[in-house]
């Protein structure tokens, strides 16, 4: 089959490799139609999140069920899914306490209790690095997907793929960061960040009766797209001193709740990057530093972006004197896709407003450099493994080692 295969930082190409098979008893595979790129993508792309092996990429994706292990009793062949990101056993400890992105079964080799940043970690994701389970991912024309009873949902027929492929991740997760703050009605929500994730959680936000929501980004074009689907204020932070400005919309006091949907990777000028060098830093933690100044005494930050390293100079003092409340990780996606579900379909919410280029899956290494390089006011790509097929360079298939579950 054809997929977007990483092989090294800058290099994701669209490459012939082995059919998935089924491995498990419990494993369906899946004929992908339609899957997406993350900007957790990009941190893979950058080397940001290291990965040395050759991997299937992408952990946005839905399709038709193609093969059923005999072990799975709730979906057969032909069922149209969409499936979350995070891989849950369904039984463990942590999927029994709606904590599926801590499941202890899904990622056994590198899993466990200490969260350390070259070992220890959570769930398995799909498309995610070795250190997140191997798995491949779903930009691809099939995928495997195991624990297949427990994640997948079946979605209407009559809605578009567009309609219900951001349940995988991007809604649940900015949905996440507005669920961890528990709005009580009245809010004002700053989100800093307006790519997808950032307008994912400013939808999330009104919809959880926030009665302001302001999008803070550099690149303009978009904070047009916040204000033009979303109606969020904006703040371009090269144009307004973002802290003080969201202290003068709120009386002074600074937002109720902030998010952080960028991650460690934020635009960063030369002196930033002397200084991560300088600390022995990965990135920056300059977004989170914002955030804790511009959240209110008593607030929220939800931390949606990754952050896969240590920071000196955490600002521990700033939130403990602000008695701040910190909530972070990856979006426990199986906790809220059947209620978002509900409101796709009751028509109380849009997801596929923020879409900007639909390729084919021939073109994903052009996909992968406007949405790095933020080119063509791209927001998101949507790919299409069917459409436009073309040959790859490789005559040998790709060798991808796609992980085993426990
Ligand atoms: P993206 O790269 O498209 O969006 C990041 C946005 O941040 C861009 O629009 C960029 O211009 C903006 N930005 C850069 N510097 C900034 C600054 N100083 N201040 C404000 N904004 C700034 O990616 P995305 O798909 O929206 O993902 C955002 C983050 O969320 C990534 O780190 C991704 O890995 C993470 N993510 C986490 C989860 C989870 O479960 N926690 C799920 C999906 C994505
Ligand atoms: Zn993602
Ligand atoms: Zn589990």
């Amino acid at each position: 089959m054809k997929a977007a295969v990483f092989h090294k930082p800058g290099d994701i190409r669209y490459d012939t490799v082995e059919d998935p098979r089924l491995e498990q008893d419990n494993d369906v595979i899946l004929k992908v139609t339609s899957t997406a790129i993350c900007g957790s993508d990009l941190h893979i792309l950058s080397g940001g999140v290291p990965q040395t092996k050759p991997m299937i990429m992408g952990h946005e994706f839905m399709g038709i069920v193609e093969e059923v292990g005999k072990g799975v009793t709730k979906l057969k062949k032909g069922d149209r899914v969409v499936v979350p990101f995070p891989i849950s056993c369904g039984h463990c400890f942590f999927c029994q306490h709606d904590a599926s992105p801590a499941c202890e079964n899904s990622n056994y080799k590198h899993y466990g209790p200490d969260g350390d940043m070259a070992d220890q970690k959570g769930a398995a994701l799909f498309g995610y690095t070795d250190l997140y389970g191997g798995y491949s991912g779903g930009q691809a024309e099939y995928v495997r997907v195991p624990y297949a009873d427990i994640s997948p949902r079946v979605v209407p027929d009559d809605m578009t793929d567009e309609q219900v492929l951001f349940l995988t991740d991007i809604f649940p997760t900015g949905w996440s960061a507005i669920d961890w703050a528990q709005l009580k009605g009245g809010e004002v929500v700053a989100i800093f960040g307006s790519g997808p994730v950032g307008l994912m959680a400013q939808k999330a936000a009104w919809i959880n009766g926030a009665s302001r929501v302001i999008a803070i980004d550099p690149l303009n074009y978009r904070l047009e797209k916040a204000k033009a689907v979303n109606k969020a204020d904006t703040l371009n932070p090269h144009e307004v001193d973002v802290v003080e400005a969201i202290r003068e919309m709120t009386g002074g006091r600074g937002a109720d709740v902030c998010v952080d949907a960028v991650g460690f990777e934020p635009e960063r000028d030369l002196l930033d990057k002397a200084k991560a060098l300088f600390n022995f830093e990965v990135g920056s933690m300059k977004v989170l530093d914002m955030a804790f100044k511009a959240v209110r005494r008593m607030g929220t930050v939800s931390i949606m972006g990754v952050y896969g390293s240590t920071y000196d100079n955490f600002p521990l003092h700033r939130l403990f004197d602000k008695g701040i409340t910190l909530k972070m990780g990856q979006a426990p996606v199986l906790n809220y896709i059947d209620h978002l579900i509900d409101l796709v379909k009751e028509e109380k919410v849009v997801l596929d407003d923020i879409i900007t280029h639909t390729l084919p899956l021939s073109e994903v290494t052009h996909g992968y450099e406007i949405f790095d390089k933020k080119e063509e006011d791209c927001v998101k790509v949507v790919l299409k493994p069917w459409e436009q097929q073309k040959p790859t360079d490789n005559t040998e298939p790709v060798k991808i080692e796609d992980a085993a579950s426990r």
